[in-house]
This record gives C-alpha cells, structure tokens and sequence, in this order.
C-alpha cells in the first residue's frame, strides 16, 4: 500500500502541472475513491466532501446509475462529430429546455464553464453586434482568455497582460461590509452611471452569476438582477446568467436565477450538469436569439460539442436530481447548515459573517467582530495567510475536504447531504476555527 501511495505521488509531481499553484512543496489530496460525501485516501482515510469537489459533485460520488449510463451510451456510440445528431443529445436538448426558465429552449453545448461563457459573449455580440461586456467585481467566469477578463478575480491579475479589451467592470458592494444605509440605492445608481459612461448601446451584454460563487457568496442587493432586466431591456442589451456553479439545485432551485424570479437570454450551464462525472456544458439561448441564426451561420464551434457519452452523464444526472428531490433536499439542508452555522457564531469570535443560499454558503472570518478586521484580506499574499493556512490544515488533519480562500471557508457539500452528515462537517470546522479564535482581539 505504502509503495503503491508513494509511486502515485512521484508520478503525479514529476509528470503532472497542478493549477493556481506552486509547483514546489506541495501536498495533494491523494484520492483513491470516492461515494456519496466521502472521497477515500490510499490509507483508507475517510474525508468528508464539503464543497463536492469544486462545487460540482452535487449528486455525490460514485452513483452507479451515471457510470450504467455512460457505459451503456459507449456500447452504442461514444463520439460522433457535432454536425451529426443521435438519440441522447436530442433528449438532453429537450429535457433542458423543460427545466430552464422562460423561453431558453435551445443548448449549444460545451465542454466546460469557461467554453459555454466564451460562447455566450461570442453569440452576445454576433447578435446585438456590440462589444462591450459588463460584468462585476468579485466574480468569477473560468480562466480562459475571454472568460477570465469577464471575471473579476484578482487571479486574472496575475496575468494582466493577457486580458482582452471591452470587458467594463461594476463594483456591487456587499451588505455585511457596505457603509451607509443607502447601499442599494447606491449600487444601483451606480450601474446608471458606468452605463452612462462607457455608453449604454455599446453593450453587448451583462454577464453576471445566478449567485454569487467563488467570490464568497456575496448576495445581491434586494431587488438587482430586476434592476438589470429593465436596463438591459431598456438599452437592448443581453442579459447573461453563469449558472455554472449556481444551477443544477445548488441553491435550493434549478438555476441561481430562479430565486430572482427574472429571465435572462442566456444561461450557461456547466459543473452539475453532469455533476463533475464527465466535462462538459451548455449554453442556454432563448428562442428569439436562437431564431436570428436560422438564416445566418452561427460562427460557434467545438469538435467535443454535443459528446454523446457526456450528453448521456448530463441526462442520468439531472434524472437523479429529480428521482432522489435533491433540490428540495438542498434548500432544507441549507436551512439546517444556516441554523447550525449561526449556533457557531455565537461560539466562535472568529465568525464574522455567513452567507448561504440553498447549500451555496461561505463562512467569513474576522479578527474582531465589530470592526470586522478580515482575518485575510482580499487577493492577501501567502505570507498574510498564515493564520488562515493553519485552519486550513486543521480542517484537513480532521478529515474534511473544503474549497477555502483568503478569510473564506466554503460550505457547498453535496445536494445528497444530511443533517448527521452536516453535523460531522461542522464539528471539524468548529475544532478548526478554534485557531482563528486565538487571533482574534
Ligand atoms: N463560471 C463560474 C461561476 C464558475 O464558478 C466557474 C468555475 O468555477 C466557471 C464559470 C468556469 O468553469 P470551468 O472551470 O468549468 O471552465
């Protein structure tokens, strides 16, 4: 076994490039398999799953019924090219239109969130033949050239140079951190103004996620995404849910966008759309813009698109959602998580903030309460990290796997979850905050 685990390793760091990080001194999660909420290391070792991998696991791991599936769909064909059609893409085409809101009947699919964005603001300015982009602070669109300039992620600066132009930026404040009473009034008159500025027929479209993700699960203010309906219907301009970590019953509904009760143009589908079994998503478009193309060639391409075996995981796992109601077990799992987390605040000094939407949450931490000093700030440098790194470590050796950045810890475990399961969760994180208590004033 210990040969085994060591050999894994040395391949894996010798032979493999990882993500975000140093290539140097390094320690990955070595996984051997996974099932429901667990992920099972080569010693046995059980960890808890609490942000399904990348927040896409949100079936859970390891269900028979996607790998029967998937088998049975490369029995029949496993790859076709795009231009042709089979059975499985034309019921996952169907079953989509029938789970997505308004009239957002047509899929072009993709291979991955980052593809579907791409593809959205390609189709977006072929359509309303405009350029500029505007998306939000604080948020993030996958890390490919075009997807990464739409995101706001302090991560694109690292690469500045490669950012593409027209992409224009809107700072939504967050509540927990806004100044003044008038926050939303003020973030509002601040969308006029930057579409004023930068000219509002000049718009394209307005990219923004169904809620708010990676970028610490900042709530909207009351009454926004409405708000950029009418703006968008207003100037002409496409208005862009990225579902990508939103949808597919994360918070509770189908889409993040359901609990605003507005409809976009286009939404783009990707991680729970196959919950992570195979890659793969979808662009989502509304009749009206799927129609301006019926004559005219739309210039969008990819030789993955529409891949029969990944089209075959998407329709097994959006059966799942249905056959097992894990979206309804999401919004009452989410409840509970909340219930719970706000027992913790009352424990723990170190809690400055939690927000959560179905099981979408992100616990803030802070030095002080009242002040609400981060514990680390924003884009913070590995040296001012240490104090979040030592939790990060004590939420490992406790057994528990979870997405975590700056003062962020993510709770997004899978839709499969329970309560015994939320409680084995939250007491490892509550052992772990114990350190960023000691630092607290
Ligand atoms: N959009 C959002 C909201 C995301 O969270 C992500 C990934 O985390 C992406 C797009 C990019 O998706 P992918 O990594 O599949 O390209």
């Amino acid at each position: 076994m210990g040969e085994k685990k060591d050999t894994i390793l040395k391949n894996n760091l010798n032979h493999t490039l990882f993500s975000w990080s140093k290539q140097k001194g390094i320690n990955p999660l070595n996984v051997d398999k996974a099932k429901g909420v667990y992920l099972y290391d080569h010693d046995g070792n059980k960890i808890i799953d609490f942000s399904s991998g990348l927040m896409n696991v949100n079936i859970g791991h390891g269900d028979q019924r996607v790998t029967n599936a998937v088998v049975q769909q490369m029995e029949k064909v496993s790859y076709v090219t795009p231009s042709a059609i089979t059975k499985i893409r034309g019921e996952l085409g169907k079953k989509l239109s029938e789970i997505c809101p308004g009239d957002l009947n047509k899929s072009f699919f993709t291979v991955c969130g980052a593809t579907g964005i791409e593809n959205a603001i390609k189709l977006a300015r072929l359509y309303t033949g405009r350029h500029k982009i505007l998306t939000r602070y604080r948020s993030y669109h996958g890390s490919t050239i075009g997807a990464m300039s739409a995101g706001g992620d302090p991560r694109r600066l690292k690469v500045d140079v490669h950012q593409a132009p027209n992409f224009v930026h809107i700072e939504i404040p967050y509540e927990y951190r806004s100044r003044g009473a008038n926050w939303e009034k003020d973030s509002f008159d601040q969308l006029d103004r930057i579409l004023a500025y930068e000219g509002p027929e000049n718009f394209a479209a307005i990219v923004m996620e169904g809620e708010s993700g990676s970028s610490g699960c900042l709530k909207l203010p009351k009454g926004y995404f409405k708000k950029l309906r009418q703006v968008c219907d207003k100037h002409g301009i496409l208005l862009i849910s990225d579902e990508v970590m939103s949808g597919f019953g994360r918070t509770g509904k189908w889409f993040g966008i359901n609990n605003y009760d507005v409809i976009p143009d286009m939404m783009v589908l990707a991680k729970g759309i196959t919950a992570g079994y195979l890659p793969f998503g979808a662009l989502q478009v509304s009749d009206t813009i799927a129609a301006h193309f019926d004559n005219d060639p739309m210039m969008l391409g990819l030789t993955y698109s529409a891949h029969p075996t990944a089209c075959a995981a998407a329709l097994a796992v959006i059966n799942i959602y249905e056959e097992d109601n894990l979206i309804n077990n999401a919004k009452e799992m989410g409840k509970y998580m909340e219930e719970q987390i706000e027992l913790l605040k009352r424990k723990h000094p170190s809690i400055g903030d939690f927000r959560n939407t179905g099981l979408l949450g992100c616990i803030e931490l802070v030095k002080n309460k009242k002040s609400k000093e981060s514990m680390a700030h924003f884009n913070a440098k590995p040296e001012e990290l240490k104090v979040m790194d030592k939790v990060k470590a004590k939420i490992s050796e406790l057994g528990m796997y979870t997405f975590s950045k700056w003062n962020y810890i993510f709770t997004a475990p899978p839709l499969c979850i329970n309560k015994k399961q939320i409680d084995e969760g939250l007491r490892i994180i509550s052992e772990a905050l114990r350190i960023a208590d000691e630092y607290c004033e």
